[in-house]
């Protein structure tokens, strides 16, 4: 079977059993977000115990607090009525192995996937790429708390973000599914 023909099967059983869920309400009923990365190995319905309508859920590539997510989370407060905002990263982060200058140099070589190896990321594939890369700030991480910290005092200092929001950090162990907080990070998302 397919990964397309998966989702579609795994999507009828979902909607056999959707029951109630159809009478939820928009705004998040536990008026709270979770801002955290895409990995596969993070499910934050289960690592925060969420059903559906609980919060909302942004994810991108570490979890940063780029342009974007911080216009879901404006939305998320000023529309949908959220007052508490967790930015969570996580151990073994893929975001780690590559700077801006590894990424835009290995799509200038090539645009299919790259291999990782003990010295990082490695091209594999044919040519050619795209200098494009080089116009984008990809958002690496160099140290795990101190991306929580950062994200945080960028989301608190943003002029759209109203200074009553508490803003919490954290970092998911992968290894145990433990979320460990970054005092510094919550301490700086205060609502004050
Ligand atoms: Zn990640």
């Amino acid at each position: 079977m397919s990964v397309l023909d998966e989702v579609i099967a795994a999507n009828e059983a979902y909607a056999r059993e959707f029951g109630d869920k159809g009478e939820l309400a928009l705004p998040p009923a536990r008026h709270f977000a979770i801002l955290t990365c895409m990995d596969a190995r993070l499910d934050p319905a289960k690592y925060a115990g969420l059903s559906e309508g609980d919060a909302h859920v942004i994810r991108n590539a570490g979890g940063r607090a780029s342009d974007d997510a911080i216009r879901s989370l404006v939305i998320s407060y000023k529309l949908l009525g959220t007052s508490e905002w967790f930015v969570i990263h996580h151990s073994d982060c893929g975001m780690e192995f590559f700077t801006n200058e590894v990424m835009a140099d290995l799509l200038d070589k090539s645009l299919e996937t790259a291999a990782l190896g003990e010295n990082g990321f490695h091209d594999v594939g044919a040519g050619p790429g795209s200098s494009e890369g080089h116009n984008i700030d990809w958002l690496t991480i160099a140290d795990r708390n101190l991306s929580v910290v950062e994200d945080v005092e960028r989301i608190r200092d943003h002029p759209l973000v109203p200074a009553g929001i508490a803003i919490y950090g954290y970092v998911y162990d992968v290894r145990t599914g433990q979320l460990i907080e970054v005092p510094e990070a919550t301490a700086a998302g205060a609502p004050v």
